[in-house]
């Protein structure tokens, strides 16, 4: 199929290596002009069948866009340093407004067609829902203010970003101080969290400040469109498309009331592990006084024995993996010139999902392979089903069902990874993932409590989460330490400043996965089975229907978290050394 045009929104895909991808620029005004006259079909359209023909076409030529602007991006995070990719990421960045908003004009026709009901059958009636939350969360008259949100975003970024900590007479990144948090030695734990926590306070003014800013923003945006707070805008900007404010608050509840207790034993057993009477924030990074568990072999073993992994795990994943490897589309390997952190994208024309990470070293790379791959793998077959690309993922919270559930459903094979050290893995997993879920309520919370009170002062918003500290994590101890002490810890998580609301999602996705996992350890085949229809079920379900029809319990469902709490309990109780 070489140099043949990518047959986008076919169920078919053709196999192509990443390196032979060829990249164009997109023609923004022949864009246009083809959407234009796309929307005018679906709104004088004399059937349903003229109408879903129309809005098919549309999706491909979205398809397409999107296939040369992910190539842009992969290609110049791979090498930032390469200027041609850098201009054509700019490009794509400067148009991605501009486009949507192309796309946005031909979901409103489609909203508004009088074939609707036959419409819903035939693609979807998430799809319209979803599109009717899209088109509600926006309002022209908020596009002054969305501006200096989008500004205030940056501020808040580049800030962080130039952060720089003293250490040891000399200048720091922050990231960098990342081993000396996990060190063995408490000592230095303790002095890289002082560093970090120096920063922070000399900053403390203008971080206040971005904050009070951008949570006055949010609440008028939200009170233009008629609403009294950012609560209901911020859900219907993260398309929530089956729970609202009353659930999450339930699912919070569960969490204090039933998790708290257990996480609270987890910590002080590892108190007990690590010889402490009481546990400081600078030790919850550190799981067993030898140190955590590493990988064994170079990059390019742990990457074959990752390969291998899913060709053993289930025929499914044994095709994906193959497709995967096969075609150059995992760029691991930290190299210079390439950007930090780690992603998995889609390359629509080519019903290609792409992994980009930077090895390390430590368990990180294999949860890369186990996590991102999970994203991977759902999207692999989403692009393979024929359905519109609205509705190829679901909400976050299911998405990361996906890749959480993925981390657990390969156990049987981390041993490869971990050689006899496996255990220390297995035990850490379990406690991050549990422990994790306390904390990300808290971070929930207390924007619930911010945009319900937006006119709160620095001290105010910082004795907020210091009564949260309480709530959801009792058992740290954080003396000593000015920055926390004084409530000021939530400053660090970026996601409050920059994607509002969003985190209790990672939170009911834990839950989910902790759920496929202990099914997986009664019944591997029929736990396989229900993860495959979950992940099938792609963004044409909601997330409350996804969970229900694997047989799994709701997150915010009654009960739901003493039983699944207990059970993970009883596991660690039974796996401890
Ligand atoms: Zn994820």
């Amino acid at each position: 199929m070489e140099g043949a045009a990518p047959n986008a929104g076919g169920g078919k895909r053709c196999s192509m290596k990443f390196s032979e991808m060829p990249y164009q620029r997109p023609d923004i005004p022949a864009l246009r002009e083809k959407l234009e006259a796309l929307r005018a079909r679906i709104e004088g359209a004399q059937s349903a069948d003229e109408a879903e023909r129309a809005y098919r076409e549309s999706d491909a030529l979205s398809q397409q866009y999107a296939t040369a602007t992910s190539l842009a991006y992969i290609r110049h995070s791979i090498d930032t340093r390469d200027a041609f990719y850098d201009a054509e990421n700019a490009f794509a960045d400067e148009n991605e407004p501009v486009v949507k908003e192309m796309a946005q004009a031909v979901n409103l026709a489609l909203l508004r067609s009088p074939f609707r009901k036959e419409l819903e059958a035939r693609l979807g009636e998430v799809l319209f829902t979803n599109l009717e939350i899209e088109v509600r969360s926006f309002s022209p008259q908020n596009l002054a203010l969305m501006q200096e949100e989008n500004r205030l975003q940056s501020e808040y970024q580049k800030l962080y970003a130039s952060a720089l900590a003293d250490w040891e007479g000399a200048k720091l990144p922050l990231p960098k101080l990342g081993p000396y948090k996990q060190s063995g030695d408490r000592a230095t734990r303790r002095r890289a969290y002082e560093a970090e926590g120096r920063w922070f306070d000399a900053h403390r003014e203008e971080l206040d400040a971005l904050y009070d800013a951008l949570v006055r923003n949010r609440t008028q945006q939200a009170r233009n469109m008629g609403h009294e707070s950012y609560l209901p805008l911020g859900y219907d900007r993260l398309g929530r498309n089956c729970y609202g404010i009353q659930e999450v608050e339930a699912f919070r509840d569960q969490i204090a009331k039933d998790l708290v207790p257990i996480v609270n034993d987890v910590r002080a057993a590892q108190a007990r592990r690590l010889g402490l009477t009481s546990l400081a924030l600078y030790d919850s990074t550190v799981s067993f006084p030898d140190g955590n568990a590493a990988p064994q072999g170079t990059a390019e073993e742990i990457l074959e024995k990752g390969h291998a992994m899913y060709r053993e795990l289930s025929p499914e994943t044994a095709e994906f993996a193959d497709f995967l490897w096969g075609n150059e589309l995992l760029d691991v390997r930290s190299k210079e010139g390439k950007a930090p952190g780690g992603y998995c994208t889609e390359i629509p024309a080519y019903g290609a999902p792409f992994i980009f990470s930077n090895f390390n070293g430590t368990s990180d790379d294999v949860d890369v392979l186990t996590h991102e791959a999970g994203h991977a793998f759902a999207a692999y077959r989403a692009m393979r089903r024929g359905i519109p690309s609205n509705l190829w993922t679901p909400t976050m919270d299911a998405a990361e069902v996906h890749s959480m559930s993925m981390e657990f459903l390969t156990a049987p094979w981390h041993e490869r990874f971990f050689g006899p050290a496996v255990r220390k893995y297995e035990l850490a997993h379990c406690e991050d993932a549990l422990t994790f879920i306390p904390y990300g309520c808290m971070v929930d919370e207390f924007q619930h409590r911010m945009y319900e009170n937006p006119t709160l002062t620095p001290e105010q918003r910082n004795a907020v989460w210091l009564d949260l500290e309480k709530k959801y994590r009792p058992w740290m101890d954080l003396s000593g330490l000015p920055f926390y002490g004084r409530g000021a810890g939530w400053q660090r998580q970026l996601h409050i400043y920059l994607f509002p609301l969003y985190y209790i999602d990672y939170c009911m996705a834990q839950t989910v996965a902790f759920q496929f996992w202990m099914a997986s350890l009664a019944d591997r085949g029929g736990a396989w089975a229900r993860y495959l229809r979950f992940v099938d079920g792609g963004g044409a379900k909601t997330f409350a229907s996804l969970v229900e029809d694997a047989g799994l319990c709701l997150p915010y469902a009654p009960g739901c978290i003493r039983k699944v709490g207990g059970e993970v309990a009883q596991w660690l109780t039974d796996n401890a050394r």
